[in-house]
């Protein structure tokens, strides 16, 4: 039997607010656990949520970005649940009516463009962190209310690679917009994956498995393939009803599997309610006129940079793809270089060198200026292609600048005719014998000569200013 995999994903983001959702008290790190904190954030009896304009300002920016319905009116609920690190005994979350709604995002597979839907987005707080040390746990509550943006998606997605790619494309827009760092190593980009296969051409929903709190992609690939085969072997062997139930599971990443975690809640079991300390939000006019500017986002980018520069689909969405990386390619342009040339240094070699060395773009050793002006000293023939490379290895090592550098390695080509037609002429005339024959038409020696002159300059000559003189001389 054939088997399609059904995916929606549900991805936590950490909005880039000063101040937390519901008081006054500073999201950014603190050096000692409970600092960032007041009576809110702890729920100290009495005190009382009031609602972050940021947070819903940034918000509302994603709906725009998503061609999503903002709600002018939303409700905040309460979720109810016990945890040691939620000191409330509930989450202020959004339920019936979220700030957005109805969206989409465009992801590229190796086909087609693909669709996913996103149902909805909306606004929450985040719990604090239990601390377990030894025999010993603590509750860190800096993190206790700071904004979250949950974004739910459609289940749309058709694989573990369209998975990772709509992740990217959300990652891509949320950065974009600046309304998060949405750094996943430290968690303020996070994704649970809702899981579940069915019969080729049964367009059911069968039962869904969720893994939570993935926090990197090639663990959520690795999460979701494993849970397919889990799926698709229960359904083999015929116990797909009692081995696959809707459950929470969590992924080992030592081992590369998924265990389950604790049977999963339905929505009633939460409670959820208006919460009464909070009027529903009703949004003002003005507040959609600001939200409503949003920069450029990948996909529009990526249709410039076509047609603008004239590149590839393909390195034209490689580069858009992330904000760090587009600015540095149009920072490089604004120096007058040739894009293509720009797209082959930033993609290729300096991305290799970046990768190499674990480093990300916005760490480059060699900024944007810098690679621009040695693709400028490739473009007016100072150095050739081979030794600009020489020349990156040496920049990626070294705090210099371009020409500094040039210098240094003494690469600096030859381009003066008259210094190339002088060691053609020591080369012609220490090989008489062979330009002899090259005249009587055995043209394959040309290459040799070429070869010669090259060796001779030390690899400094300009190879096309050789070819041509060495033409001229040979006749
Ligand atoms: P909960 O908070 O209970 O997990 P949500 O509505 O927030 O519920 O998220 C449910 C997610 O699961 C959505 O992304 C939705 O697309 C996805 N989903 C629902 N049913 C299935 C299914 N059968 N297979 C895969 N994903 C599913
Ligand atoms: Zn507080
Ligand atoms: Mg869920």
């Amino acid at each position: 039997m054939e088997f399609e995999v059904v995916i929606g994903l549900e991805v936590h983001v950490q909005l880039n607010t000063k101040t937390k959702m519901f008081c006054s008290c500073p999201t950014s790190f603190a050096q000692r656990q409970n600092i960032n904190t007041c009576p809110t954030c702890l729920a100290l009896p009495g005190a009382l949520p009031v609602v972050n304009s940021e947070a819903v300002k940034k918000a509302m920016m994603f709906g725009y970005a998503i061609n999503a319905k903002i709600n002018e009116r939303s409700v905040f609920n309460r979720k109810n649940y016990f945890y040691p690190d939620l000191p409330k005994g509930y989450q202020i979350s959004q339920f019936e009516i979220p700030i957005v709604e109805n969206g989409y995002l465009f992801i590229d597979t190796q086909e087609e463009k693909r669709k996913i839907g996103i149902t909805r987005a909306h606004l929450e707080e985040d719990a604090g962190k239990n601390i377990h040390e030894g025999a010993v746990s603590k509750v860190d509550l800096n993190r206790a209310g700071t904004p979250l943006l949950e974004i739910v998606s459609e289940p749309d997605i058709r694989s573990s690679d369209e998975a990772v790619a709509y992740l990217k494309k959300l990652h891509a827009i949320v950065r974009y917009l600046d309304i998060s760092d949405a750094n996943m190593q430290e968690g303020s980009f996070r994704c649970d994956a809702n899981v579940s296969i069915r019969p080729k051409g049964d367009d059911r929903l069968y039962t869904r498995v969720e893994i939570k709190n993935l926090n990197s992609f090639r663990f959520i690939q690795k999460a979701i393939d494993y849970e397919v085969q889990r799926h698709i072997e229960a359904w083999e062997e015929g116990v797909y009803e009692s081995e696959v139930v809707q459950e929470t599971r969590l992924f080992d990443a030592d081992r590369g599997v998924t265990k389950s975690m604790r049977g999963k809640e339905e929505s009633a079991d939460y409670r959820y309610f208006p919460d009464p300390d909070l009027l529903p939000v009703v949004i003002p006019q003005e507040f959609f006129e600001e939200a409503s500017k949003i920069p450029e986002l990948p996909d529009e980018k990526e249709e410039r940079f076509i047609k603008e520069y004239g590149i590839g689909r393909y390195n034209a969405a490689l580069i858009a793809g992330s904000k760090e990386m587009a600015d540095f390619f149009e920072k490089m342009l604004s120096y007058g270089i040739d894009a293509k040339n720009a797209v082959s240094w930033l993609t290729v070699e300096l991305a290799a060198r970046l990768n190499k060395s674990g480093k990300d773009i916005v760490d480059s050793p060699v900024c944007a200026e810098r690679l621009a002006k040695l693709v400028q000293r490739i473009e007016d023939k100072t150095i050739s292609n081979k030794a600009a490379k020489d020349v990156l290895d040496y920049l990626f090592e070294h705090e210099a600048e371009v020409d500094e550098a040039i210098e240094k390695l003494g690469l600096k080509q030859i381009s003066d005719a008259g210094a190339i037609a002088a060691i053609i002429d020591e080369i012609l005339s220490a090989n008489e014998d062979k330009v002899a024959e090259y005249k009587n038409g055995k043209e394959k020696l040309f290459g040799f000569f070429v070869g010669q002159v090259m060796k001779a300059s030390k690899g400094k000559a300009d190879p096309q200013l050789v070819n041509r003189l060495l033409k001229e001389r040979l006749g």
